[in-house]
């Protein structure tokens, strides 16, 4: 962009305010000496010239920026999923936990969580395989989002062991959800190496309470996950 220069014969202030207000960006009353334009013009454009660099420099850092905070979403990402089956993972989940525990105490809404156990997983393992077990895994993560609503949670929190965060949801409602979620996972029939086999889970739901922590709730809701374990498994239970 080439400097405007405006030349007049009339040295008055108010003129050169006018010029300027108007986008000039320099003054020189007539008579002018050649040699002095030629050497303010070439004074502006080494400023132009300096201004376009800096406003490519300026680019140029954009651009790095957005890839970097590109960079770190998806390394959050990575740190807050489970390579296996690409839920979230316990890391995640004692934040998500944290924070819903927060919300409830402002809005006097609970919310539930339940821990899900695989039944006899170890055998599938033991009779098909490891890869055959991470499958399963894998069908079993998949089912259990088409179970929960989008403001839901669905965590994997270790081995055969996942979580589920029902947001404002009281555990009676909590119940009759997980009790589809199983039913349909019992009914589903797995096959491996050929063979159709059965795979059922157990599972233990609470709400919050006002006195609870993180800790607490996730402790009455895995108690409550080995009480339908010791029940003979494939069936869920409600902590008191
Ligand atoms: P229960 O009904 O009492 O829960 O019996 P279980 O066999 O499911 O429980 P146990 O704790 O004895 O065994 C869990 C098994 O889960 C053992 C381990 O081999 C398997 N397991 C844990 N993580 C993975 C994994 O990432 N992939 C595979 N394939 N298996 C896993
Ligand atoms: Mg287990
Ligand atoms: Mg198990």
């Amino acid at each position: 962009q080439i400097p405007v220069i405006f030349l007049s014969a009339l040295d008055e202030v108010f003129d050169k305010v006018k010029a300027f207000k108007a986008g000039g960006v320099d003054y020189i009353s007539k008579p002018f000496q050649l040699e002095e334009v030629l050497a303010r013009v070439k004074t502006h454009l080494v400023i132009c010239s300096q201004q376009k660099a800096l406003s490519l420099k300026n680019q140029e850092l954009l651009k790095q920026n957005a890839l970097i905070s590109e960079q770190a979403t998806k390394l959050q990402m990575l740190a807050a999923s489970d390579y296996l089956t690409g839920l979230s993972n316990r890391r995640d989940f004692l934040q998500k936990a944290y924070m819903e525990d927060r919300r409830f105490r402002r809005s006097g809404r609970p919310f539930s969580i339940i821990v899900l156990d695989i039944d006899h997983f170890k055998r599938i393992n033991d009779n098909y395989g490891h890869n055959a077990g991470d499958k399963a895994l894998k069908i079993i993560a998949q089912m259990m989002l088409k179970y929960v609503r989008q403001s839901d949670y669905v965590f994997r929190i270790g081995g055969e062991e996942f979580v589920l965060l029902l947001t404002s949801t009281p555990a009676d409602q909590a119940g009759k959800m997980v009790e589809k979620l199983r039913a349909g996972i019992a009914a589903s029939s797995f096959h491996f190496k050929g063979e159709p086999v059965q795979l059922t889970l157990s599972a233990g739901i609470t709400e919050t309470r006002s006195d609870d922590n993180v800790e607490t709730i996730y402790e009455r809701a895995d108690k409550a996950l080995y009480k339908a374990k010791n029940s003979g498994r494939n069936c869920q239970f409600i902590a008191d």
